[in-house]
This record gives structure tokens, sequence and C-alpha cells, in this order.
């Protein structure tokens, strides 16, 4: 095992000496304290070794050994429900032995391992078994069900296998190669965080994401295994938005890495999070979630190392063959982490700062989730969609980290200032945000929602469109200037937005609308914008069609109850025969 000598110590990053023997981003520890590190740059027998915790008070001549291993996180039950920092040191258990300031070199763990978890064998002695093939079972939480896997490189015959409870070290099967070597499988495996854990093969997503949030799941899809990012100013509704994601996407578990914002708005995250409810199951949120978590007080390194902390364990439950939702918040934290650790190398400086490197590094990431066919004998397939916060300064989507992250991504959310200021929540501008999932998912909308959804969300949009052109002749010329037709579409466009995408998310059912519901919503003003055009046609004033009754519960469509919505017939037979009422009149 490589041992050298500290050479140089520069904030987070340390030089040493005498690391011949050592590789590439091995875990070393450094000094007396034995503060953990990783190296990330070797020329000669020097190391560059950047430090997960604060390194005031260490200097030359301490000592650095590396373990020989590299920056792994820890797999196996427990993850659940866990607040981990950026190297998956878990923060409740430290704050237990250490109090509120995490003290340097703690050796806690990443998962219990006193905790004794009900294994259920999935297999009998004497089965064939292979890297991915589930051995048991174990309730890790009242909703989350995990998978304990044969680990990579394993295969042969089960020669025992345990039943009842265990703890993550203690065996719980014998597994008897073709060498007839025999081979102890716990629940607790190991897996470096820069390596993406392997599968069969990537498949293209083929459905989106429900989120029950009206603009995403309409206008702005992701995909189950797609990539999103959702830019956006301070106090645009990005954390909501969030939270929105977290409490009601189609997402079996989430991982939630939280990357140094100011400290105290991490703890808001931290405090929230475990409360928030789960509709699902009634439990929090907690239950099927695993929360990363660096503020800005922790250092610079390990929040560089929280966004691959969190997508292995993303991937981990994947393997497992679960949909997972990764949410990175935000990746601007964690890029200017990067930046700050590469400046320290003296590195060549990119724009703006940033290493060459960034965009390549934010590809890596998203390139991580997708639709994957698990390694398993039987058929299995798993998925992570990851969304990623960008807080780009000033609100100005120009800068390297948007721009990067743009180019690898998707679906772009993007959050309006103004739209917040106005209230109008949640933000997401119609005009500037787009979906690349939306041609793909189209024969999915149509199977699963209505053969008329396509149609429907193109007219919608198309009318949006023509509602910002409109305005445009207002401010020039007046609203006495339009036609009746063009103030009728101004008003419809008004109803899609106050009605339809406006959404609160504090509303106890507005929170979250189901797809058939969406598409009845959206159906009902359609309805209205047709008929009320072709009553200006047959005769009727635009005031008499601007002033149905029917308008108004348009606008309450969006608080009718899930299981009434055979509401929606009734109201569209107010809105015909209020329409047939106007035309027969001519008029109010
Ligand atoms: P950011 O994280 O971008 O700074 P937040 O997500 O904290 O912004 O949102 C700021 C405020 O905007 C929230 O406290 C809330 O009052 C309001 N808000 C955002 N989204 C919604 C929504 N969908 N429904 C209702 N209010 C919202």
């Amino acid at each position: 095992m490589a041992q050298g000598t500290i050479i140089k110590v520069a904030g987070p990053l340390i030089v040493a000496g005498g690391m011949a023997d050592a590789r590439m981003y091995d875990v070393v520890r450094v000094s007396n304290s034995r503060l953990v590190g990783e190296i990330i740059e070797l020329r000669g027998d020097r190391a560059s070794i950047q430090v997960y915790e604060e390194t005031a008070g260490i200097g030359p001549g301490e000592p650095v050994v590396s373990t020989g291993a590299p920056l792994s996180v820890e797999l196996g039950p427990g993850l659940i429900e866990s607040i981990f920092d950026g190297i998956q040191r878990p923060l409740t258990a430290i704050r237990e032995k250490s109090g509120e300031r995490i003290s340097r070199g703690v050796e806690v763990p990443s998962l219990n391992r006193e905790k004794m978890w009900g294994f259920v064998p999935k297999v009998l002695p004497g089965a064939e078994v292979a890297h991915g093939d589930v051995l048991g079972i174990v309730q890790e939480s009242v909703v989350v069900e995990h998978r304990i896997m044969v680990p990579q490189g394993v295969a042969g015959k089960v020669k025992t296998i345990h039943e009842g409870a265990a703890r993550v070290e203690d065996v719980v099967c014998v597994i008897e190669d073709a060498q007839g070597k025999e081979i102890p499988v716990t629940m607790l495996q190991r897996w470096p965080v820069r390596r993406g854990r392997p599968y069969k093969e990537k498949q293209a997503p083929d459905g989106p994401m429900v989120t029950g949030q009206r603009v995403i799941d309409t206008f702005f899809p992701i995909a189950s295994g797609g990539t999103a990012a959702v830019p956006g100013p301070f106090g645009s509704g990005k954390t909501v938005v969030q939270h929105q994601l977290a409490k009601w996407a189609d997402a079996d578990i989430i991982v939630y890495v939280g990357c140094g914002e100011r400290g105290n708005e991490m703890t808001d995250v931290l405090m929230e999070f475990p409360e928030l409810h789960d509709p699902r199951t009634g439990e929090t949120l907690m239950k099927r979630t695993v929360l990363i978590a660096n503020t800005s007080d922790m250092p610079v390194a390990a929040r560089e190392a929280s966004i691959y902390t969190g997508i292995t364990i993303a991937e981990y439950y994947r393997d497992m063959g679960y949909k997972v939702a990764i949410m990175a918040d935000s990746t601007s934290r964690w890029a200017e982490a990067l930046r700050e650790m590469s400046g320290r190398l003296e590195e060549m400086p990119g724009e703006e700062g940033y290493p060459a490197y960034l965009a390549s590094r934010i590809a890596e990431f998203y390139e991580r989730a997708g639709v994957v066919k698990c390694i398993a004998s039987n058929e299995r397939l798993g998925s992570i969609s990851a969304i990623g916060a960008v807080s780009p300064p000033g609100g100005d989507i120009s800068e390297p980290v948007s721009q990067a992250t743009l180019r690898i991504v998707k679906v772009f959310w993007g959050l309006s200032a103004s739209l917040a200021y106005k209230r109008h929540f949640p933000a997401i501008d119609w005009l500037a945000s787009y979906s690349l999932y939306v041609d793909s998912m189209q024969d999915w909308f149509s199977d699963h929602v209505s053969a008329n959804w396509n149609s429907m969300r193109a007219e919608a949009m198309a009318i949006l469109q023509q509602e910002s052109e409109l305005e445009e002749i207002v401010r020039l010329v007046g609203i006495d200037a339009l036609s009746w037709d063009d103030r009728l579409t101004m008003e419809v466009a008004r109803s899609i937005r106050e009605d339809y995408l406006h959404q609160n998310a504090f509303d106890e059912v507005d929170t979250y609308t189901s797809l058939e519901k969406q598409q009845l919503m959206l159906q009902l003003i359609l309805a209205y914008s047709h008929k009320g055009h072709d009553a200006l046609k047959k005769g009727a004033t635009l005031s008499g069609v601007l002033n149905l009754p029917v308008r108004d519960r348009i606008a309450r469509a969006k608080y009718v109850l899930e299981e009434d919505l055979n509401d929606f017939d009734a109201y569209e037979s107010d809105l015909n025969s209020q329409i047939a009422a106007l035309t027969d009149e001519g008029g109010l």
C-alpha cells in the first residue's frame, strides 16, 4: 500500500510525495487525523489529493496512506430513509456520535452494522445463479422491498441460503462456483462511484414519467428514464417543482442530491423532506427516499463527489428493477466545486474559469440515466430519470453550466421570473421550454390517454403562440384593432394559462391531476374555443360568447375530484346548450 508524506496543503487540495505506488482515484487517509481524500492527479511520485474534510491545521510532513481502493459507496439495506453527505457518511448517525459539527476523521460506516433485517430467501439450495439474480428480499421500509442480488463476478450453485434476521455483514448465501470455490455473499456490497454500474442494454424510453403536473405532462413531458433540467432564478419555484416531482412522479425510489446551496437552505430541505407526505402511501416521503446533502459549509470536494454517490445509489435500485428518479439541486453548485478544485490544480481554465472538461462531466452524469435491461437471468427492466436544477447567476442561461446541461438533457423546463412575479405557478415558461420526447411519446399518449391527445396538445400550444403574437399587435395598435375571432382566441389562451397551466402545489386537489383529468380539462377548453368561434360565425356577439356561464365551470374544473370525472359530461352538455341558446337567439 502506498504511503507518502504531505508536501503542501492548499485548502481542500493537498500534494503528497512518495506516492509512486498509488493509483489515480484511490482513496487515501491524510495525516494523523485520517481525513478522507481521493487522488485526482498523479505526476511521478507526487499525488494531488482532494480532501473531503476540513484541512485546517494539517501540515507538511504528515503521512498519507492509500487504501488501495477507489471512492466507493456501500450498497445494501438501510440506504432508504438515510441522510448522507457527499461521500456517503451517514449524517444522522454522525450527529449522534459527534454532535452538530461533523468532527474530522470520524469513522462511522455508511450502513448500520447492527440493525437486523428480515431476510426472505428467493432461491433454494442447488439453484444456479449469476450476477444480478435476486437471492432474497428484505423489507427495507414499509414501501420498499430491497432485493439482494448476486454481486458482479459471482456465479455458481447456491450451497446454503439464510432465512430470517441478519445484519448487513452477515453471510446470507454461500455460492459454489465452477471451480468448487465457496463464495460467501452478504447483503452489503460496494461499488466505485465514478464507474457506472453495468446493465445488459439500454433501451429507448417508451413512456412518460407521469408527474400530475399539467404543464409538464401535457406540454413538456419527461420520459420515464429521461433527463430534464430546471434552470431558474431564485424564488421562481425550483424547489417546489422538485418537491412536486418527488411526491407525485411515477417513480418507486427518489434519490435527492442537495448540493451546497447556502447552509440554511439545505437545512430547509433536510427538515422539509422528511415531513413531505407521500400521497401514494400516506407515509412520509422518506420511506422511499435517499437524501444526500452537502451544505456550502461542508468541504467543496465532498460536494463534487455527491453527484456520483447519488447516481450510483440510483443505479443500484435501478438494477433491482425499480423506476428511480434522481434530483440534483443544484448542479451549478456542483460545477462551482469542480471549478474550485480545477483552479487549485492550476489546470488551464476554460469558459468563465470552469475546467475544459465541465461539459463532459455533466454529460457523464446525465448519461447514467435511462431505461435498461438489468443484468439477471430473467428479464427485468429498471430506469433512472435524472432531473437537475441549474441556478445560473442572475437567471441568465447563456452561462457555461446551463449551456452544457442543455446540450445533453432532453427536456428543458425554463422557469421565468416574470411569471413567478405574477404568481403564475408553476412558473414554467410555455414559450421557452421544450421536451424532445414529445414526438417519440405520441403513440403512448394516443394509446393510453386518448386518440386526440396529440392534436389537442398541438392546438393548445398553437393558441398560446398566437396569443403572444396578438399581444404584440395589441401593444402597437390597441385591442380594438383585433377581430372578434382574435379576441376570442386571446380569451381562450388566457383560459389555457389560468385555468389549465396554473396549478397550485398547495391545494389538496389541484396539486395532482391524472392524465385522464388533464385530457378532460383541455378538451373542455378547446370545445369552448371551437364552439365559440362557430357561434361568432353564426352571428353571436363576442360578449355573448365571453360571458357564457359555463366559463365559470371551466375555471373551476381543476378542483373536480378524480373520482368525479363524470362531472365533465355535464359541463360539456352545459356548454352545448348555452352555445345553442346564443345562436338561436342571435346573441344574448
Ligand atoms: P426557488 O427554489 O426557485 O428559490 P421556491 O421553489 O422556493 O423557489 O418557490 C418560491 C415560492 O413560490 C414558494 O414559497 C411558493 O410560495 C411559490 N410557489 C412556487 N411554486 C408554486 C406552485 N406550484 N404553487 C403555488 N405556489 C408556488
